[in-house]
């Protein structure tokens, strides 16, 4: 049976879209908005006033005219409110404070030891109220404050609830995140895989339609944007790409499984091929720093190099069957594997040409810059508060 709703609620649906016009394509006009939403010119005007009195959108001068008078543009105003992001990985938590429109005002790296549940979710939890306390200090003054605070994390997560059901490579499983830290804080807080948080972040940015992000880390996890949608399946879990099995018998993977692609791709992997090819010192283990140290011993050594390229041939491997099942228009590899890219891209790319099939052996593969996880994850309270409907979804 259809739904009805009520005029106060379609009002709120209404302002919420248009302020998600304005976000995602402004400077725009009170006419461009009208043809672009489809609502009428008195119901659009409507609207932006209201918004323009709450400050979330303002007025920035006159565009061009198409043939009748100059007229007023609009944007979101990036001063009315700040988001917090964190995005949290196994080796390091890194916190922003954004702007609305994403201007980065703070941020902080902070590296932790969560491999293999070394860190509780009660030390997790600590861990995140510090660093989100923190941020909060830092927050300019403004109308309405901070937004919320979106967390990126590496697995299984449910965005709707906030619950964690599992974190493989830290071991934290059933764990209901969003209540725990929303006791802390007065303003809501929202959970989303780092994947996913790492798509919605480049859709934004470049607006390709169909695109995946492959988040190389200790880890890899995906983000799937499906015609201008986050894909999520039919329980919130799409994009564990990292956990399909490229070995039939290979390497056992934190997930329980053997021969995951991330056990050949991965930071875990590259530790591997570095110790195959030749002595490497203690101090280069699982950290933040691994590969930054690994690109810097590359430069002279052609056994790193070679550790490099192997991974760029099994990530190539992995890269293919996503381009085979999905037919993307872009592939982005971000994650802290994203800086060595010079050293391994131009693997990926001859892997992928010769595993992929017909179109998509020329998919566009680039690489992110190294904030577009923490971006996504502080879009999240505005996605979940100011738009037209929570991050979307097919
Ligand atoms: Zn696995």
């Amino acid at each position: 049976m259809a739904k009805t709703v009520d005029a106060a609620t379609m009002r709120q649906i209404n302002k919420g879209y248009v302020t998600e016009i304005i976000y995602n394509q402004g400077p725009l006009s009170r006419m461009e908005i009208s043809q672009v939403t489809g609502l009428n010119k008195a119901t659009v005007s409507s609207l932006v006033d209201e918004l323009i009195a709450e400050q979330f959108v303002q007025e920035i001068g006159l565009g061009a005219s198409n043939g009748g008078r100059k007229p007023v543009m609009l944007k979101i105003n990036a001063s009315a409110g700040f988001c917090i992001g964190v995005d949290v990985q196994i080796t390091h938590m890194k916190t922003i404070l954004a702007d609305l429109s994403g201007g980065i005002v703070y941020q902080h790296m902070r590296p932790i030891a969560a491999i293999h549940g070394l860190l509780s979710q009660y030390e997790l939890e600590e861990l995140l109220v510090e660093e989100i306390q923190r941020a909060i200090q830092q927050a300019p003054p403004s109308c309405h404050g901070i937004l919320g605070a979106g967390i990126a994390l590496p697995g299984i997560v449910n965005y709707r609830t906030g619950s964690v059901f599992y974190l493989p490579n830290i071991e934290i499983r059933d764990w209901n995140l969003t209540d725990s830290l929303s006791k802390s804080f007065s303003f809501p807080v929202f959970v989303d895989n780092d994947g996913n948080c790492g798509a919605w972040s480049i859709y934004r940015e470049r607006h390709q339609q169909n695109l995946v992000f492959v988040n190389v880390g200790i880890g890899i996890g995906t983000g799937i944007v499906v015609n201008g949608h986050l894909y999520r399946g039919q329980d919130g879990i799409a994009g564990e790409f990292g956990h399909t099995s490229i070995a039939a018998m290979g390497a056992v993977c934190a997930c329980g499984n053997y021969g995951c692609w991330e056990q050949y791709a991965s930071e875990q992997a590259l530790l591997r091929y570095l110790r195959e090819v030749e002595e490497i010192p203690a101090s280069l283990e699982l950290s933040p720093n691994l590969v930054s140290l690994a690109v810097d011993k590359a430069a002279t050594s052609p056994g790193y190099q070679r550790a490099f390229r192997t991974l760029g041939q099994y990530l190539g491997i992995g890269i293919a069957n996503i381009v085979n099942s999905l037919n993307p228009g872009l592939v982005v590899i971000g994650g802290t594997m994203a800086q060595a890219a010079p050293l391994f891209l131009p693997e990926v790319q001859y892997v992928v040409g010769h595993r992929a099939m017909a179109s998509n052996k020329q998919v566009c593969l680039t690489v992110a810059n190294e904030d577009a996880i923490v971006l996504g994850a502080a879009q999240l309270p505005i996605s979940n508060t100011l738009l037209h409907s929570p991050l979307a979804e097919s």
